[in-house]
């Protein structure tokens, strides 16, 4: 069983993550090459870490196996990969990001002036992680806040017991000691931290609902926070899609939707197509499930329900549904464990329970619509924000109409999910979906401070006579 942290210790880990950052800036203060020495720290903290996962590759999909029934697949390919490769980019790039940047362009004011931007450290971070993808989830903040100086302070989801405990093992035992303090627990502990704490940025990522409460206790010591938020990220299959894509779209959205069970923040929520596809989508629709899921059983390799409340909602959203469900399960399936096989539910309604807030589950409700603007209104009046937004048409016009009129974190169009592996662009969400934004070069800019340095030379004090008493008019005169 995973050992929670107790009070007493939380509030000492949350000292020495303090302690440690103030120590490390003493340190680099006195030393003959800062610079050199910084950057070599964080290269070798960030290596570590590479390797230390590396080293337990086996040991992590396990744990994962563990914890959700989760397929090694799916965690090398959409937990591991992206991370380790997360970690390899911020080595590469760090010797870059971390030199000061000069600002070579300014007025006539700072004509003599030497303005560059520094990106320093915040401190000491507080890191909250959800659980449906655990170790991405957690150590890719906690690399980025590495890679940007600072020390972490790292709450793992308590849903995920095994996991948690291994990954602990593996970061204390390949970073700088002192360097990251882990906190295992739940509601009790969590909250204990945020409220005994006093970190220089708080990054979670889960839930809306707790999204909020975070903010309210960061909003109290004026902590920054980054706010990686759900939300129901709708599906468009518009007028002007072509009839021939139509298959190779549905698989692009059955990926997302069942990916880990359902289980992702940008999954394929529900899908909204127009009424000339419709029955298309449908007959492929079923084909398709049957091509992915030929025999599916509880053995299938397909993530269960994280815990048995999340379980028995989805069953009773089911069976409150006025929809139609399909299914690919074999006639030999059994109810056991916290399996749900992969859902499409269609002729769903909008006052349908599958409507109502993010599902986070392996149902994908369909809805048929006419009129484009009509089901727009509905988007925004119910389920605005949402953290992606996916379409799949060939019209501009149509695209660009949707664009227009309902915000979402990311919007894909052609694909789902694909956009979180983006290094290039920023990762985040909107107003309820969250945010701030972190991947990249937002994850280093994320967890610095943009401190203006500017440095103003003497010999042009003659100069400066039009800026000091006594005031005449003569000076201000243009
Ligand atoms: P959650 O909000 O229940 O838990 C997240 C973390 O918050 C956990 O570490 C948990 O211990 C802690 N927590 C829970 N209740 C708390 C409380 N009352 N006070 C303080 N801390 C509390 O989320 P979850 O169920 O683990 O994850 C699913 C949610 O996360 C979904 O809504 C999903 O969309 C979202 N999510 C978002 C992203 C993103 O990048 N935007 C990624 C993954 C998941």
């Amino acid at each position: 069983a995973l050992q929670y942290t107790k009070s007493e210790n939380i509030d000492a880990k949350i000292k020495e993550s303090r302690e440690f950052f103030y120590k490390r800036q003493f340190e680099l203060a006195n030393s003959p090459n800062p610079q050199k020495e910084d950057l070599e720290f964080r290269l070798s903290q960030l290596r570590s870490l590479y390797w230390g996962l590396k080293d337990h590759e086996d040991e992590i999909t396990k744990a994962l196996e563990k914890d959700f029934h989760r397929s090694r697949q799916e965690s090398i390919a959409f937990e591991l990969i992206p991370l380790y490769n997360n970690i390899l980019d911020l080595i590469e790039k760090l010797p870059t990001w971390i030199k000061n940047e000069k600002i070579h362009e300014t007025g006539d004011i700072f004509k003599f002036s030497t303005v560059e931007i520094q990106r320093i450290p915040l401190g000491s971070v507080l890191i909250i992680s959800p659980f449906n993808f655990p170790v991405l989830l957690g150590l890719d903040p906690v690399a980025s806040a590495i890679a940007s100086g600072n020390s972490v302070v790292w709450k793992p989801s308590e849903l995920v017991p095994h996991t948690a405990a291994l990954v602990e093992k593996i970061v204390v035992s390949c970073l700088s000691p002192g360097l990251i303090q882990v906190i295992q627990g739940g509601v009790p502990e969590t909250t204990r931290l945020l409220q005994e704490g006093s970190f220089d940025k708080i990054f979670y990522t889960g839930s809306t609902l707790v999204g909020s409460i975070v903010a309210q206790e960061a909003a109290k010591k004026l902590t920054p926070c980054i706010l990686e938020l759900g939300g129901k990220s709708p599906v468009f299959i518009t007028e002007s899609f072509p009839k021939k894509d139509l298959r190779s779209a549905l698989k692009r959205i059955f990926f997302s939707a069942f990916c880990n069970s359902g289980q992702v923040c940008v999954a394929a929520d529900y899908i909204l197509v127009h009424k000339s596809h419709y029955k298309d989508v449908v007959s492929f629709g079923k084909e398709i499930l049957n091509e992915l899921w030929p025999q599916f059983d509880e053995n299938s390799e397909f993530s269960y329900c994280i815990h048995d409340g999340s379980y028995q909602k989805t069953l009773q959203k089911l069976e409150e549904t006025k929809g139609i469900t399909f299914n690919s399960q074999s006639a030999s399936f059994k109810k056991v464990g916290r399996c749900i096989p992969p859902t499409l539910i269609f002729d769903v309604s909008w006052n349908d329970s599958l409507m109502k807030e993010e599902n986070f589950a392996p149902v994908l409700p369909f809805l048929i619509y006419e009129d484009l603007d009509e089901v727009i209104d509905n988007v925004v009046e119910l389920h605005d924000y949402p953290l992606a937004m996916y379409i799949f048409a060939k019209s501009d016009k149509e695209i660009n109409h949707i664009l227009r009129r309902i915000r979402s974190g990311a919007c894909v169009v052609g694909d789902t999910m694909i956009h979180v592996s983006l290094s290039e662009a920023p990762f985040g969400g909107v107003r309820t979906s969250g945010y701030g934004s972190y991947h990249g070069k937002w994850s280093y800019t994320s967890f610095t401070h943009e401190r203006t340095l500017l440095r103003q030379p003497f010999w042009i004090e003659a100069l400066n006579s039009v800026r000091y008493p006594p005031y005449s008019n003569k000076k201000i005169k243009i």
